[in-house]
């Protein structure tokens, strides 16, 4: 079996020598890049903002749907954009109050908005 004969040689070098530092240099660099990769998992959101792209909360302005959620959208993003739950081009992006936690529709080009439930004024920063 040549199989074996390979695996003996290897066992062979790996307990020389130079096979016990190549294999522990291996070990560290895979510890660093495991550790490198966690790290980057644990940033949230670091994969999208790298390919430019940005949590936005949006909700549904159809009245049947209303659905909210957060999408990743590019900084130039053009809303309304296609609603998550119903399909339609009606989800737009959506400020919380900042008094009551209501979440209010952010329609494209309002530069300020009213709480419909507490009159809150609220000013849209980006
Ligand atoms: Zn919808
Ligand atoms: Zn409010």
């Amino acid at each position: 079996m040549s199989d074996l004969g390979f695996m003996g040689g290897i066992r062979a070098w790996i307990n020389s020598g130079v096979g016990r530092t190549v294999v522990g240099i291996a070990v560290v660099v895979l510890v660093v890049i495991a550790a490198f990769v966690l790290y980057q998992s644990s940033k949230p959101n670091a994969p999208d903002i790298a390919a430019g792209l940005y949590p936005a909360d949006i909700i549904c302005t159809d009245k049947e749907c209303g659905h909210t959620a957060t999408g990743r959208y590019a900084y130039n993003q053009k809303f309304p954009v296609a609603c998550p739950a119903c399909g339609k081009e009606t989800a737009v992006r959506s400020l919380k109050c900042p008094r009551c936690d209501e979440v209010v529709p952010s329609p494209p080009g309002k530069m300020r908005l009213k709480c419909p439930k507490c009159g809150q004024r609220i000013d849209i920063v980006n």
